[in-house]
């Protein structure tokens, strides 16, 4: 790479959203990036995570060479070995023995050669991916309506809409940035904002109405909304007639009166006729929907249940209005199109005769795979059952990601054969490789992703590979060759896989499927290195309101009304509902976020939400160490008491696992429970008990030598976490007895200042502050980890003023807005000071005003002091 200053326009790896970022490379580095101004998704804007990019791409952390059982080999030895394990599994079990299991963060190219070795040439569909958990039901929903696999809306739809129903998001964390352009079209045309969801979350700072319903009655509350267009004349007759078939038993199956939909979703009348007489009343409508809808045993029929209300009206295929998905990963939709998942063939096309067919002309492929394969947690099963004798995973981490996490765990550790190619390390998964592959990391790689509203962008290479890792596509080639396909997989880069799958989607395509690359299956490599944002079809999806149907009609699909299936129950009474979700800054299981020390600015612990009614029941303070709990295992969290759940109702975040927490896996108590369509997991509504675990003693310790998740968990804490800190880790402990944390530090020469329960202490090496320890008995009494990490860079003599300066001379409150670095109680006396806005402390201390992220905070801060001033002056 070139040692001068360049800029690269490439694709941000996080989210759905697909933002272009521009990057700055300067001596093989990546030292700063911004928000490409020219890419429609973004427009130039980054949320925090975006922003924080330059800092992923350092190399610690990094899998650098194959392994095989641990020990360290060439990547001859590591892909002779795979093939040699798959052919001998086909030759032995047959092909439905084995199994790829992808991820959402791999490139289109990389999809695409997976998707064409397993259903082309091994003869098996178990190709599926943690998309699975993620998008899965808005797929088959898609596929039911509109007869294909289609996204009709794009993000300008929610610029030019008046009404937008957000359903199951809490767009302002999941989607920051078309959160804000959503945020910034209210400003400037006052569009109406309707937040569908159980919790009070971020996004609701812009709801012009908070519909808190029961969980899982989003099937009621659409119905209900069927059935009030129907009664009241705001049905599109023309357009049901003409493009549409299924109306009247789908009218008839709705039918729900506003008194039962009270009931069923816990909402006022008062709020249910509001929402109703504004979906009514408003031509141009968006229904976004995300998570809260697909992650559920009826995704599917939620999400048919929203796409009805649109073909009811033909409010669809038009400005401002349709059903929209919003997709979770970077490349979710890219696998979508090149077929990545067990259910689908290739490049939209199904497992009938005719596509079977077509598929193997296309590919001179010998052993087309005939029917569905496995999807993500049959798959898994199948493993632990046996019926899977070597998985391929490849870029995700299912011990973690996927329900029922012990089972998965004992899955993989049953299975003869684990393959792991992953650009990580230290995974919970990779614990159970047989064969290590190091594949490259974001700004290694070379490809293409696709965004939620379809727009194909090029994911650009910024730094050589760490080590010996390798293009996720280039694994699989090599060991394609080594299986005995050489020649179907001889490609020398990306740019030719990307025009081989441009050519599949246009390839006997005329006019069935939307998905048609063809504009772009020409391409040379330069234009493929320079090609822009590109999004398929050229013309708005379903504008001439044909569908993808065989005779072009959109299916109305009748759902019935009745209750939520939930097998992780067992003994329902007295337990709570939990739901899980995102934070705004971390990504996934963490493996990338982890590592960025100001991604735990705003929260840095895994915290349980929940009522304060039943926190009381229960004598759970804020702060204590709770055990959530039910037949499936237990996870240790700190209480966050708040009314932004409902009663009976917890939440509890996605994110943390074995190397950053002793026991806060979430998925550890989620069963695995599916959509019978879709087969993605109902990761919303487990059935848990919590109780207080006692931990009186409460530490917060930053230290320059590292502790590793093995030492801790030997300790005999209660609860711990490990948080990255720029030179050092922090860590917060609990526990009952002071010397098992002590004996993480024993290394060090220990300078006690006060008594054990409240005390500071400094341990040295070669005299030298190596690590600061903070003890209460009180959670809230800990300083912020900023706080520890000035105490322990500052000059030997000054720590030991710092940390006995009083309460309230030092700044230890936590960084609410991370990207300009203001404090709670920089904002708190901003406040007092008179600022009574959130706009006015954005033009005062510049929070809120970037990636617009923590508004909702900032608001929350704005009510309770200004409130307080308000008192403090009658
Ligand atoms: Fe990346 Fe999503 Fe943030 Fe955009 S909104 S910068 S794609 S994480």
């Amino acid at each position: 790479m070139s040692s001068r200053t360049d800029s690269i326009c490439t694709t941000c790896p996080y989210c759905g959203v697909g933002c272009g970022v521009k990057a700055r490379v300067a001596n093989n580095e990546v030292i700063a990036v911004e928000g490409d101004t020219n890419h429609p998704a973004n427009r130039g804007q980054l949320c925090i995570k975006g922003a924080n990019l330059a800092a992923t791409t350092a190399v610690t952390g990094r899998l650098k060479q194959p392994q095989i059982a641990g020990k360290p080999t060439d990547w001859d030895t590591a892909l002779d070995l795979v093939a040699g394990r798959f052919n001998a599994v086909i030759t032995e079990h047959g092909p439905e023995a084995v199994a790829f299991y992808l991820s959402g963060q791999l490139l289109t190219e990389d999809y695409y050669v997976a998707n064409k070795l397993m259903k082309g040439f091994l003869g098996s569909a178990n190709v599926d991916t943690n998309s699975r958990l993620c998008m899965a039901s808005a797929v088959a929903a898609h596929k039911r309506a509109f007869g294909e696999d289609v996204v009709p809306c794009d993000y300008t739809d929610l610029e030019e809409a008046d009404l937008v129903v957000l359903v199951g998001s809490n767009m302002a964390w999941a989607h920051p940035v078309v959160y804000q352009r959503l945020a910034v079209a209210r400003e400037l045309h006052g569009t109406r904002v309707v937040v569908v969801d159980p919790r009070v979350t971020p996004t609701c700072e812009i709801a012009d109405l908070h519909l808190a319903l029961n969980p899982g009655s989003d099937i009621d509350l659409f119905n209900a909304l069927l059935t009030h267009l129907s009664d009241n004349s705001h049905i599109d007759h023309s357009f049901i007639d003409k493009h549409t078939e299924g109306w009247e038993e789908t009218r008839d199956q709705a039918d729900i009166s506003i008194t039962q939909t009270s009931a069923a979703t816990g909402l006022t009348e008062h709020d249910l006729v509001n929402f109703l007489n504004w979906f009514a009343a408003t031509d141009r409508v968006v229904t976004v929907f995300s998570q809260g809808v697909n992650q559920s045993s009826r995704g599917t029929d939620k999400a048919n249940a929203i796409i009805n209300c649109h073909l009811a009206t033909g409010r669809i295929g038009r400005v401002g209005c349709g059903p929209f998905s919003i997709t979770g990963q970077p490349n979710a939709m890219g696998g979508r199109e090149v077929g990545g998942m067990a259910s689908q063939l290739a490049a939209h096309m199904d497992f009938d005769a005719d596509s079977i067919e077509r598929i193997r002309r296309f590919w001179q492929a010998p052993n087309v795979a005939s029917a569905p394969g496995l999807k993500a947690v049959d798959m898994f099963q199948a493993l632990e059952e046996g019926k899977v004798k070597v998985i391929w995973i490849m870029g995700t981490n299912p011990a973690v990601s996927l329900p029922d996490s012990e089972s998965v765990r004992r899955a993989l550790a049953a299975c003869p054969t684990v393959v792991v190619s992953d650009c990580t390390a230290a995974t919970d998964t990779n614990v159970y490789a047989d064969i290590l592959l190091p594949a490259q990391g974001w700004g290694e790689k070379d490809g293409s992703v696709t965004n939620s509203e379809r727009f194909v962008s090029r994911q650009r290479r910024l730094l050589p590979p760490s080590g010996d890792a390798m293009p996720d596509w280039w694994i699989l080639c090599q060991v394609a060759a080594r299986m005995g396909f050489a020649e179907a997989f001889n490609y020398a880069n990306p740019a030719q896989i990307f025009a081989e799958h441009a050519q599949l989607s246009a390839f006997e395509n005329n006019g069935e499927r939307l998905f048609n690359l063809s504009h772009l299956a020409g391409q040379t490599e330069d234009e493929y290195d320079n090609m822009r944002p590109n999004r398929w079809p050229k013309a708005r999806p379903f504008a001439d309101a044909r569908f993808s149907t065989p005779n072009r009609r959109a299916r109305f699909i009748p759902i019935k009304n009745k209750p939520i299936k939930n097998e992780s129950s067992g003994q329902n009474t007295g337990m709570l509902l939990l739901n899980t979700g995102r934070y705004r800054d971390q990504w996934h299981t963490m493996t990338r976020t982890g590592s960025v020390a100001d991604l735990f600015q705003d929260s840095w612990l895994p915290a349980l939400q929940i009522h304060p009614t039943d926190a009381a029941k229960r004598n759970i303070k804020n702060g204590d160490v709770v055990q959530v709990e039910n037949h499936l295992g237990h996870v240790r969290l700190i209480a966050d008491v708040t009314t932004d759940v409902k009663p009976g109702n917890l939440f509890a975040p996605i994110h943390w696992n074995d190397q950053f927490s002793g026991r806060a896996n979430i998925c550890q108590v989620i069963a695995s429970v599916t959509d019978p369509i879709s087969g993605q997991p109902d990761s919303k509504q487990a059935r848990v008990n919590c109780r207080s675990i006692e931990a009186p003693l409460r530490i917060r310790l930053a230290t320059t030598q590292g502790v590793s998740a093995e030492t801790l968990d030997k300790a005999e804490l209660q609860f711990w976490a490990r948080i990255p800190g720029p030179g050092m880790t922090f860590l917060e402990l609990a526990g009952t007895e002071l010397s098992p944390i002590l004996s993480l530090l024993d290394t060090c020469d220990m300078v006690t200042l006060e008594a054990v329960e409240h005390f500071r202490a400094l341990g040295r090496i070669a005299d030298q502050p190596a690590w600061l320890l903070f003890s209460t008995g009180a959670y809230c009494n800990l300083p912020s980890w900023r706080h520890l990490h000035a105490l322990l860079t500052a000059e030997t003599e000054d720590w030991r003023r710092l940390s006995s300066t009083p309460p309230g001379e030092v700044d230890t409150s936590r960084c609410v807005c991370t990207c300009f670095q203001v404090t709670e109680r920089t904002i708190q006396q901003t406040i007092m000071a008179g600022v009574d806005s959130v706009a006015v402390l954005g033009e005062t201390l510049s929070c809120g005003t970037n990636c617009g992220s923590c508004r909702h905070e900032l608001q929350k801060l704005v009510n309770k002091h200004a409130t307080k001033k308000l008192v403090a002056a009658v």
